[in-house]
């Protein structure tokens, strides 16, 4: 039902004006609200606090039919359900769910997630924003950057340096709920981007903002333990998001390869040609698996942190390889934006960057391998999905 229901919207709301919203390198109006009205953007949390009370399998399917359509889309689902709500459902008090959690749940306040700043990607503990305690307050600096929904977003999940004289600076980083309508704030939006150009991507600059200690997330220090949970579940979004992308670009690839004749037949009977498309095939039910066994664990309350990188590493670089070939097998048709695959292309790179770049997960993978890398028990671990208590 879930998936049939996201499919509808993707299909019949979006894909009609996406190639449009791509070239404008605009996001689309209404997409925020509807995604809100129809309850996606909190699918996967208890109706208590405003979601729809499902699993995080129905989260994973409903990112696969988005990305089928436009990775736009599956970047909404984990900005603001994977990289910010489904942290405050894991790490926040229950006075702060009820405050910022059931309104992003409801879809009337849309959240982003402020961890990259112009100088720090993947090294995370090397964080130069800063969050300095006045009285009730803390007063935050710094500025983040590549931030999907930095100019739409209501609320930021907004990781800073609390404590710049910590030994370790994994130590010194804290989490905080700001409310973006705040004085100090700037945000502004990022323009010639290779990929998801029918998103929005931005800027979010911080001058001596004043933030209530009530809005941090956590406890002071825990900053780094909840940015690497936050990606736990926003990496799980572009697992299972890729994966639609090479169901979209498998399927594009049959269509065309039928379609279209060389050398007194159609190529899809050339043998090359359906190399590519067996190898889409096998990626794809790849892909898949790998995503679902992490939804499994998910709503098993079970830490899967491995699972979720290497289905993140698998399905992001599957996805950049069918989008590739599907382009090879379109030809020169491929190379134009007539058919939908140069976007597929172009949106897929994206994914092999953000929330960890492949090297990253290579790197975790190896770690976990040769036993120099083993999961802590966190102080708040993710929820497991409980039908009973979530439907009420
Ligand atoms: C479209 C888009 C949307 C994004 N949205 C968000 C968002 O909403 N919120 C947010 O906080 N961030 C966001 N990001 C930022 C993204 O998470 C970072 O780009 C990513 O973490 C990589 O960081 P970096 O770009 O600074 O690269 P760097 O960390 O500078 O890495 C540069 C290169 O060095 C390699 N490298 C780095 N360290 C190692 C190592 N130890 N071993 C081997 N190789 C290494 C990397 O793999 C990469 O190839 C977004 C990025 C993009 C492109």
């Amino acid at each position: 039902m879930v998936q049939k229901m996201v499919r509808e919207f993707a299909q019949k709301e979006v894909a009609p004006i996406i190639k449009e919203c791509d070239r404008q390198q605009q996001m689309a109006e209404f997409v925020l609200p509807r995604m809100g009205e129809l309850g996606i953007l909190g699918i996967c949390l208890p109706v208590k606090y405003g979601g729809q009370g499902m699993d995080y399998i129905a989260l994973g399917l409903a990112c696969e039919e988005l990305e089928g359509v436009d990775t736009s889309l599956r970047v909404v689902m984990s900005v603001h359900v994977g990289l910010n709500s489904m942290a405050l459902f894991q790490w926040a008090t229950e006075e702060q769910k009820q405050h910022f959690l059931t309104p992003q749940a409801q879809g009337k306040k849309i959240a982003c997630f402020g961890l990259t700043e112009p100088g720090v990607g993947s090294d995370v503990a090397a964080i130069v924003s800063t969050a300095r305690r006045k009285g009730d307050d803390y007063v935050l600096n710094g500025e983040k950057m590549w931030i999907s929904l930095a100019t739409k977003a209501h609320h930021c999940l907004w990781v800073g340096r609390t404590n710049p004289e910590a030994a370790d600076p994994h130590e010194s980083l804290s989490a905080f709920l700001v409310e973006l309508d705040c004085p100090g704030v700037t945000t502004g939006d990022i323009h010639g981007k290779l990929g998801v150009r029918a998103g929005s991507t931005g800027w979010i600059a911080f001058q001596d903002v004043r933030v209530p200690a009530a809005n941090r997330i956590g406890e002071e220090g825990e900053g780094f333990k909840i940015a690497m949970s936050c990606l736990d579940n926003g990496r799980y979004t572009v697992a299972s998001g890729a994966t639609g992308l090479i169901r979209a670009s498998l399927e594009a690839s049959i269509r065309y390869a039928k379609e279209r004749r060389a050398f007194g037949r159609e190529i899809a009977r050339m043998q090359l040609v359906q190399q590519k498309i067996a190898k889409m095939v096998q990626s794809y039910e790849m892909a898949r698996l790998l995503y679902l066994r992490a939804g499994w664990m998910k709503n098993q309350g079970l830490r899967n942190t491995r699972e979720t990188s290497l289905a993140k590493w698998f399905a992001t670089d599957a996805s950049f390889e069918a989008a590739n070939e599907a382009v090879q097998i379109h030809g020169a048709y491929g190379y134009s934006d007539e058919y939908d695959v140069e976007r597929y292309l172009r949106n897929s790179k994206g994914a092999v960057i953000y929330e960890g770049t492949s090297e990253i997960h290579q790197l975790i993978q190896a770690g976990y391998a040769l036993g120099y890398r083993d999961d802590a028990l966190l102080r708040c671990e993710l929820p497991a999905y409980d039908p009973t208590v979530w439907s009420s």
